[in-house]
């Protein structure tokens, strides 16, 4: 078994309290490595640390273009570590190998792109109403940035905000999820041979009301930049809103993948296909409801039954497994209990509702993908999010029909529209109330576009180049070089 410690003011360091936990490989179901299992005094001596940076030193004293270099050399070791980190998170979480490598691949550009435009945001001198003044804003950092991550993309979705934060010029207390810490510590080693200074990247690994809480809670942390589940979202809100700390919150979802009758069926099939069972439904964007208007519902299903059943189940870490396990026990009862409440609610199974237990998945949390027909809306299985391999099926008469179903829900995150006509598919992303919609096509993003979820699916958005503004505060500054002095008992 590996050992896993915190990482703080550029050490490894144990845990204050003692206690350590392990962290599981869903693939086997067996531990492979002890994690530091932080408290409350753990995160505070990372929150010093990075306040310490934040506050005093050559980090706060540094100019963007040198914060964009680091950036960029930090992007060229993740590179050059691609596939080890890959390794790595395959054996923490169980996703695909052919997913977590491309997705490796993919995450230098953000510290490329970040780090490019470190220099590029400026403020303005202002036009003034008023004579004598000259008027200026200018962009600062926030100070200390907790991150706070879920299980389903660590280092992707660590950073999406690790990258704008430092280009921002602030410091950062990261804290993973329990079920998968590894692969931050591992990465954190390629930030310090990038050349940061000591505290300016901290981890503090544990459980969420132990590490998470105080983090949230601590005084010298300016802005919590969280990804997970609305429920803890919402109690992460609360605590940040007693010392009035800027938050971005990327949340749940239950979005609908939209297919019209006079869509590119095969292309839609897959579209529909990759939409729920693409890292074994366990995405925030997943397309979990399947809206299929009333013409071709019937065999727009069979097509997309008769393609499912030849997926193949396995060992996440050969490069031909399309479906995985799921990453941790918890979530894999959660899976089996919203199939059994679907059925009890009345949807009819058309294919899985099982664990998987072909010969090739071992003793891993596999479940069967699995799709249910005759879903109403108003269901549980249609209105909840399963984070899993479980598609629901509605019907629906025409577009009307399609954006009332499709917009019936407490979320916003995505949502996918299937239609060869231009004008409908215009008239469809204006009616949809998600933060992303895509047109015949599902899932993709990019570090040049804006990500994150209308209603209860969060707030603010990550990635783009306006997003840095997550991580800044603006200052107004007034000069006067000119302005008579007035009555100094009359604010004017
Ligand atoms: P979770 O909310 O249970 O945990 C997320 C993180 O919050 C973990 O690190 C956890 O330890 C921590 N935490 C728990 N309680 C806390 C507290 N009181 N204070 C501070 N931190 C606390 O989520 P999860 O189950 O790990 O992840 C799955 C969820 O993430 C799904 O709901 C999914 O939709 C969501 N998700 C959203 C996006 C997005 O971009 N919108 C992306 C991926 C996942």
């Amino acid at each position: 078994m590996q050992t896993f410690q915190h990482y703080i003011d550029g050490k490894f360091v144990d845990p204050r309290g003692g206690e350590w936990f392990e962290t599981i490989n869903p693939f086997t179901a067996k531990p492979w490595a002890k994690i530091a299992r932080g408290n409350a005094d753990d995160v505070d001596m990372a929150v010093k640390a990075a306040h310490r940076v934040s506050s005093q030193g050559p980090w706060a004293s540094s100019t963007a273009s040198e914060r964009g270099a680091l950036l960029h050399r930090i992007g060229d070791l993740v590179a050059r570590e691609a596939e080890r980190l890959a390794t790595i998170e395959v054996r923490d979480n169980g996703k695909l190998m052919a997913e977590m490598l491309a997705q490796l691949r993919y995450i230098p550009n953000w510290y490329y792109y970040y780090g490019g435009l470190a220099d590029k945001v400026q403020g303005a001198v202002m036009p003034l109403d008023k004579r004598g003044y000259l008027n200026y804003t200018r962009y600062e950092p926030l100070g200390v940035v907790a991150v706070i991550t879920p299980w389903n993309s660590p280092l992707m979705l660590t950073t999406w905000k690790l990258a704008p934060a430092l280009a921002a010029g602030n410091s950062v207390v990261i804290k993973p999820s329990e079920f998968t810490s590894a692969s931050v510590l591992e990465f954190v080693k390629l930030i310090e041979e990038a050349g940061a200074p000591a505290g300016l990247v901290n981890v503090v690994t544990g459980f969420g009301n132990e590490v998470g809480k105080p983090l949230v809670e601590h005084p010298d942390v300016a802005k919590v930049a969280f990804t997970g589940s609305d429920a803890t979202g919402k109690r992460i809100y609360a605590a940040a809103a007693q010392t009035m700390k800027h938050v971005t919150m990327e949340l749940g979802g239950k979005s609908p993948n939209i297919i019209f009758a006079d869509a590119d069926m095969e292309e839609a099939v897959n579209g529909a296909i990759s939409g729920i069972f693409a890292a074994t439904g366990q995405t925030c964007l997943a397309g979990s409801r399947l809206l299929v208007e009333d013409s071709v519902h019937d065999a727009f299903l069979d097509r997309l039954i008769e393609k499912v059943r030849t997926a193949r189940m396995g060992d996440p870490a050969n490069m031909d497994t399309q479906v995985g396990p799921i990453t941790t026990q918890p979530q894999y009862a959660k899976v089996l209990n919203y199939i059994d409440i679907a059925k009890k609610e009345g949807a009819t199974l058309v294919i899985g509702g099982e664990p998987g237990r072909r010969p090739e998945c071992g003793d891993g949390w596999f479940v069967e993908p699995t799709i249910f027909k005759d879903v109403e809306n108003r269901m549980r299985i249609a209105q909840e999010e399963v984070f899993g391999p479980v598609l629901s099926v509605i019907r629906f008469k025409d577009e009307k029909d399609a954006v009332r179903i499709a917009n019936e829900t407490i979320y916003g995150l995505a949502a996918g529209v299937w239609t060869r006509d231009i004008g409908r598919a215009i008239r469809m992303t204006e009616a949809l109330k998600a933060g992303t919609v895509w047109v015949n096509t599902y899932r993709a993003t990019s570090f040049m576009s804006p990500f994150g979820g209308y209603r209860q699916s969060g707030i603010g958005r990550e990635n783009g180049a306006e997003m840095i503004k997550e991580y800044l505060q603006m200052k107004s500054v007034w000069m006067n070089f000119d302005a008579p002095s007035a009555n100094p008992f009359v604010q004017r």
